[in-house]
C-alpha cells in the first residue's frame, strides 16, 4: 500500500473537535508506561476516553506525543507544545475501511469525521493501478489503496466501458484469459494491494478463468477480494454454490480469500453461508467476510444480476427495489431494456 501515515495533528484548523469521534493512530511498541513527568511532547491528547482494542484498554486518559510515536498513555497530566481537549470524544486507532468505492475527497473528508484513517477500493478494483494512485498522491487526507480488478481489466480488454456487452456476457478466449492474468500481474507489481472480483457482474466469466485470476493472487500472496457468482437460495445458481466455487479456488490456488457483503448475496442462505466459511476455516483455509452494516445493497439496473429471471433467482421483486435518483420503490421494469450507463442504481 502506498500510504503515509496520517497523524490527526496533521490537520490542525480542521474543527475536529466538533465530531463525535476522534481518531488517533496508536503504536502500541512505542508506549511508555510511566513517562518522564517533566517530559514535554509535541503533542498531548488530553482527557479522552482511549479505546485500544489491542490491550483492550477503555478508560479516559492523556496522550502523549513525540514525533509519530505516541510515547505515553497516562493518567497524569502532561504538557505539549500543543494540547487537544478529547473530553468527551474517543481517541482510538484508525479504522480501515476495506469497501469504499467511492474515492474522491470529499468523501475521504467524511470518512475521517468518522474515524476512518485507511479507505480501500478492494471489490471493484481498477485496470490503471499507477494512473489511480497519481490521482490521489499528495493530496488525500487519509492513507488509500488499491486492487488489481478483474472486471475493470476485463472491461478494458473487451472495449466494453459500462459492463453491459461483451464484459458481461462474452467467455474469454484461451488467449484473453493470458492477456487478463498479465494485466493483474502488472497491477498488483505496481503497487496493487489484492486482486478484486466481482464475479456476478461478469457471468460470462468461466469457473477455469476465475481460478486462473486467484492463481495469480497466489503467486503474489495476494488476497482475492472477491463478490461471488451468485445470490439467494435458487439452485443451480445459488449463494451456496457460488461460495464453493471460490472456496475451491481458493483451495486450489493456494490464495487467500475474502468474500464480500455476505448478507446481500446469501439473503437468507447467509447461516449456511456462515457455517460454510466456519468450516473452510477449521480445514485451514484463510477465508475471510464481511456484511453491510445496514439493510440495503445496490447495484445498477443495467447490471447481469437483472437479467430475465432475477425475481425468482434472487426471492425478491420490484416491491424490493428503490430507484436512487428518486427514493421511490418499483412497479415495473422501468428503464431496464435502454441498457444505458445513466439508468443508475437501484437499492434492493
Ligand atoms: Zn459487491
Amino acid at each position: 500500500m502506498r500510504n503515509r501515515l496520517t497523524m490527526m495533528w496533521r490537520l490542525e484548523g480542521v474543527p475536529l473537535l466538533s465530531y463525535l469521534l476522534m481518531t488517533v493512530i496508536l503504536l502500541p511498541l512505542s508506549v511508555s508506561p510511566s513517562p518522564a513527568a517533566a517530559e514535554d511532547y509535541d503533542v498531548v491528547i488530553v482527557k479522552g476516553r482511549v479505546v485500544d482494542p489491542e490491550s483492550n484498554l477503555d478508560a479516559v486518559r492523556n496522550i502523549g506525543i513525540g514525533g509519530s510515536q505516541i510515547r505515553a498513555i497516562t493518567t497524569e497530566p502532561l504538557r505539549g507544545q500543543t494540547t487537544i481537549d478529547a473530553s468527551g470524544l474517543i481517541v482510538s486507532p484508525g479504522f480501515i475501511d476495506l469497501h469504499e468505492h467511492a474515492h474522491e475527497q470529499e468523501n475521504y473528508r467524511f470518512q475521517i469525521m468518522d474515524g476512518v484513517t485507511t479507505s480501500l477500493e478492494l471489490e471493484l478494483g481498477t485496470a490503471d493501478v499507477d494512473g489511480w494512485y497519481a490521482e490521489r498522491e499528495g493530496r488525500t487526507i487519509i492513507n488509500y489503496g488499491v486492487s488489481a480488478g478483474h472486471v475493470p481489466v476485463r472491461m478494458q480488454l473487451m472495449q466494453d466501458p459500462v459492463l453491459t456487452g461483451d464484459a458481461a456476457r462474452r467467455s474469454a478466449s484461451e488467449a484473453e484469459i493470458v492477456e487478463m492474468k498479465r494485466q493483474i500481474e502488472r497491477g498488483l507489481k505496481r503497487g496493487a494491494v489484492a486482486v478484486g472480483l466481482i464475479i456476478q457482474l461478469t457471468p460470462a466469466a468461466s469457473r477455469w478463468e476465475i481460478l486462473e485470476v486467484f492463481r495469480v493472487a497466489a503467486q503474489f500472496k495476494a488476497l482475492c477480494y472477491t463478490h461471488i457468482r451468485y445470490q439467494g437460495e435458487q439452485e443451480p445458481e445459488s449463494s451456496v454454490a457460488a461460495l464453493e466455487e471460490v472456496i475451491a479456488a481458493g483451495a486450489l490456488s493456494g490464495a487467500s480469500l475474502h468474500v464480500v457483503h455476505l448478507t446481500s448475496n446469501g439473503l437468507r442462505a447467509t447461516p449456511r453461508l456462515l457455517q460454510m466459511i466456519g468450516e473452510a476455516q477449521a480445514r485451514g483455509l484463510d477465508v475471510t467476510t464481511e456484511l453491510y452494516p445496514y439493510t440495503a445493497a445496490s447495484n445498477p439496473i443495467t447490471s447481469a444480476m437483472f437479467d430475465e429471471g432475477w425475481q425468482k433467482r434472487l426471492g425478491i421483486d420490484y416491491q424490493d427495489l428503490q430507484w436512487v435518483a428518486t427514493g421511490s420503490g418499483l412497479r415495473q421494469r422501468a428503464s431496464h431494456a435502454t441498457g444505458k450507463p445513466e439508468a443508475g442504481s437501484f437499492f434492493i
